[in-house]
């Protein structure tokens, strides 16, 4: 099966309402959807209404940034996975490493997460990625292993289909020095045999892996020609409408 490849875009908490709305009016208006590539944008919770009603028919899929480990109830400031699936969200990002790090988010809450997600029937967007000092040490493979193992811990085979799962080496996000293509490549090789081992061959090879950290247009397509990276998650340059807009038009030839 061939995997459809994804751009996705993560604004942060980077936009103004305004901002955000520039963005997905100016996507809508000049980005024409193709079958051969699925673009996924990820606004705050705030601008997820504002955006939806902009891209609707577009072809374009909205996501949240971050959901609750619960289900539903008296979890003040929080949002839960069926508040994203009513508001229009089919995807949502669990683990990234800034929720990781700055919420303290450990395996037993992401493994949590990603439970929650897929009982709203939410995409979910797992991000894992080694620190530098984790790097340095040569323990990339195994802190990949691991996150893998724990966030899926419990989860069916069936529910595996509509995972993706984003490489974002933590040293590469935001610093302008992303890993090279063939480097992130042989992540995703770690990922997928990982992948292979806790469920099944054709789970492995139908999971689709982006790489995130650094991205732009100039160094979009050298990563997504990459036999083993099925698509990119982008954050700093998806916050300028025409850098994002030529990253969807340089993927390729
Ligand atoms: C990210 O944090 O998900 C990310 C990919 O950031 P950047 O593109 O800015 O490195």
């Amino acid at each position: 099966m061939k995997r459809i490849p994804i751009i996705a875009a993560n604004w942060k908490m980077q936009l103004t309402e305004a901002e955000s709305k520039h963005l997905a009016t100016f996507l809508k208006e000049n980005y024409q959807p193709s079958a051969d590539l699925e673009v996924l944008l990820f606004p705050s919770f705030l601008h997820i209404a504002s955006v939806r009603d902009i891209i609707a028919g577009s072809g374009i899929y909205l996501g949240g940034q971050n959901l609750s480990f619960a289900e539903k109830g008296a979890y003040t400031g929080e949002v839960a996975a069926f508040q994203l699936a009513d508001i229009g969200c089919t995807h949502v990002l669990v683990g990234h490493s800034e929720r990781r790090h700055y919420f303290h988010e450990d395996y037993e809450t992401v493994n949590q997460k990603v439970k929650a997600a897929i009982s709203s029937h939410l995409k979910v967007v797992l991000c894992i990625g080694e620190s530098a000092d984790e790097r340095k040490a040569g323990v990339t493979e195994m802190v990949i292993v691991d996150q893998l193992e724990s966030a899926f811990s419990g989860i069916d085979h069936d529910k595996l289909a509509s995972m993706v799962i984003a490489y974002e080496p933590i040293w590469a996000i935001g610093t302008g020095k992303p890993p090279k293509p063939e480097d992130a490549a042989h992540v995703h090789q770690i990922v997928r045999k990982t992948i292979r081992r806790l469920y099944a061959p054709e789970i492995a090879d139908n999971i689709r892996i982006l790489y995130g950290g650094s991205i732009d247009a100039k160094n979009i397509k050298a990563f997504m020609a990459q036999e083993e990276v099925d698509g990119v998650l982008v954050g700093g340059a998806s916050l300028d409408a025409k850098k994002f807009l030529q990253c969807l038009k340089n993927w390729k030839d």
